[in-house]
């Protein structure tokens, strides 16, 4: 279905010709009519699912028809809330450029930085805001903001919000909002929890829910490589020889573990830039710019700070340290394979891991392929990177400076040539050595499920 065909208006669809977006993801098909009908809705998706676009565009749509009357002129006419500050800024980086033809001012609200800018702009009035919950309360505490006309509010991410204890300060803040509206609530997932939520805020919702529940994102390729404790470094700098891993989120369990790591690569000639909560705002939003524009390779991150980051064109989320949670391993492996495109995600499993491997497989309901990488013996020390993949290194392979990635989706079993440094990666282990016979209590992989090994395709158009 195209998206002419969902009723979003002219300014509306050609903002979304200039992202460069060719046809509805799955969620944006269901969800986008029911919106646009009036309707209270659940979206339960993955993230990376287009989700943000399923809810903005509908909503852009419904503010084209109704410019506003007064008292709402000034007023705020929507509001979506999302656990992070980085949340916040990527779901309005997505508002301004869908929103691009039509005259919307937009604020965001968040902690971490001064409250000045966000009261002026609030002060002075406008058609959106995108806020975290707990500076939100602070400026609705202090008399900022006018709700009182308000539309449309979103809680994005809301298993999140839940997480992280902010459920205290989004039930203070609907309180104060008008009860007639239209309430849309994003979800990775639909627990007891969530369900509860939905009761209390949203009106005859309607549910729209994309893939099965906690099932990572379909488009990732997943595998882990079984490695000793001490050699995980220097697995690392081995694997990031690949030029095919030009842009790899890795993640940590710790700050202290991020910085080592960060350290540790730099000190071999790769770029890197760290994200965790010890670092102050700017200095995130920072490493998010560098990692975006390519100035470096490697992004090293803890979960938390992680959240809600949406970048295009990943090609490898790497679970350095493996996650201690299954619901953190699906949403960091989502932070690749966004929307259309295909991503790989690589989990390095020490011994200790192993149950945790084993929980996970039961998760998503499918084993993980083990894999080895050949020319790399734990322990020996790594082979240089070739200087194309030391600093800079993406900026000499990307498209010139301002343009902007291409989203065409491609299609997914194109093949890439293999560079000739392209380490050589082969199933391994009891599998390998048993006929690929499933060892005792493991669930066996099905390579029918997934098809042939996909190779990731970067959507970003530097060739
Ligand atoms: P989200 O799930 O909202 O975080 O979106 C994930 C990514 O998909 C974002 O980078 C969007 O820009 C991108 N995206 C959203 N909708 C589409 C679409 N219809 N076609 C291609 N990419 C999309």
């Amino acid at each position: 279905m195209p998206f002419r065909a969902l009723g979003l208006g002219t300014s509306i669809l050609k903002a979304i010709q200039e992202a460069g977006y060719t046809a509805p993801t799955p969620i944006q098909t269901a969800a986008i009519p029911l919106v646009l009908a009036g309707h209270d809705l659940i979206g339960i998706a993955q993230t990376g699912t287009g989700k943000t676009a399923a809810f903005t565009l509908p909503i852009l749509a419904r503010l084209e028809r109704s410019p506003g009357a007064p008292p709402a002129r000034h007023g705020t006419r929507v509001l979506v809330i999302a656990p992070t500050r980085e949340l916040v800024v990527q779901i309005e980086e997505n508002v301004r450029a869908y929103a691009r033809h039509l005259p919307l001012r937009t604020a965001t609200v968040f902690g971490g930085v001064g409250e000045q800018p966000q009261k002026q702009a609030l002060r002075a009035g406008v058609d959106l805001v995108i806020a975290t919950p707990g500076r939100l309360l602070d400026l609705m505490g202090q008399g900022f903001g006018d709700f009182s006309g308000l539309q449309f509010l979103v809680l994005d991410e809301a298993e999140r919000m839940l997480d992280m204890g902010f459920l205290p300060d989004v039930r203070r803040i609907v309180r104060a909002l008008p009860r007639q509206r239209q309430t849309l609530l994003f979800s990775a997932t639909l627990s007891r929890e969530i369900e509860a939520l939905t009761h209390e805020f949203l009106r005859a919702p309607k549910l729209v829910q994309i893939g099965r529940r906690a099932n990572p994102a379909e488009t990732v390729t997943q595998f882990v490589y079984e490695v000793p404790h001490h050699a995980k470094m220097d697995l690392l700098t081995h694997l990031l020889r690949d030029p095919g891993m030009n842009m790899v989120l890795v993640f940590t369990r710790t700050k202290h573990g991020a910085d080592k790591l960060a350290r540790h690569l730099e000190a071999t000639g790769i770029r890197t830039a760290t994200l965790h909560s010890n670092r102050s705002q700017s200095q995130r939003l920072r490493a998010l710019k560098d990692f975006k524009t390519g100035a470096v390779g490697v992004l090293v991150a803890t979960d938390i700070a992680a959240r809600g980051i949406d970048v295009d064109g990943i090609s490898h989320v790497v679970n350095y340290d493996f996650p201690k949670h299954p619901e953190d391993y699906v949403h960091r492996i989502g932070r690749t394979g966004r929307a259309h495109a295909v991503g790989d995600a690589i989990s390095f499993v020490t011994h200790e891991d192993k149950n945790e491997l084993r929980s996970l497989e039961r998760f998503i309901g499918r084993g993980i392929v083990r894999k080895h990488a050949e020319g790399f013996a734990a322990g020996a020390p790594p082979a240089p990177r070739p200087a194309a993949f030391r600093s800079g290194e993406r900026r000499e392979l990307s498209s010139p400076a301002g343009l902007r990635p291409q989203r065409q989706p491609q299609p997914a079993t194109r093949q890439q040539p293999t560079p000739p440094s392209r380490p050589q990666l082969q199933p391994h282990g009891p599998r390998a050595e048993q006929g690929r016979k499933p060892a005792q209590g493991q669930p066996e992989f099905d390579p029918s499920r997934r098809g042939p090994r996909r190779r990731f395709q970067r959507r970003r158009s530097w060739r």
